[in-house]
């Protein structure tokens, strides 16, 4: 694995649902993903940084400075943003990084 730093950054969160549908909330799903994603990560010896770790709101302005936060603006960090997008076009899950 060439990426040792790693943000992975869980979905919606808080008061953004983000999809619902089949018993399935997108926001509770992002965060298990992301979750078990960061323990396989840091097992494999990666440094790897949630941008959320629990039910949170973040706004993009907040979600982005999280991931340049974590360590810095660099090539050698991998931004994993996960999403389970709804069927039929909901652009819901649009997150820009500038
Ligand atoms: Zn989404």
């Amino acid at each position: 694995m060439n990426y040792k730093k790693i943000v992975i950054d869980a979905g919606h969160g808080g008061t953004d649902s983000g999809a619902i549908g089949n018993g399935i909330i997108e926001k509770e799903l992002t965060l298990k993903i992301a979750t078990y994603i960061a323990d396989r990560l840091r097992g494999l010896g990666a440094d790897v940084t949630l941008t959320r770790d629990s039910d949170e709101t973040l706004d993009p302005s907040e979600r982005v400075r999280r991931v340049l936060n974590a360590y810095g603006n660099s090539k050698d960090v991998l931004v994993i943003s996960n999403h389970i997008n709804a069927g039929g076009g909901d652009s819901r899950c649009v997150t820009k990084y500038v």
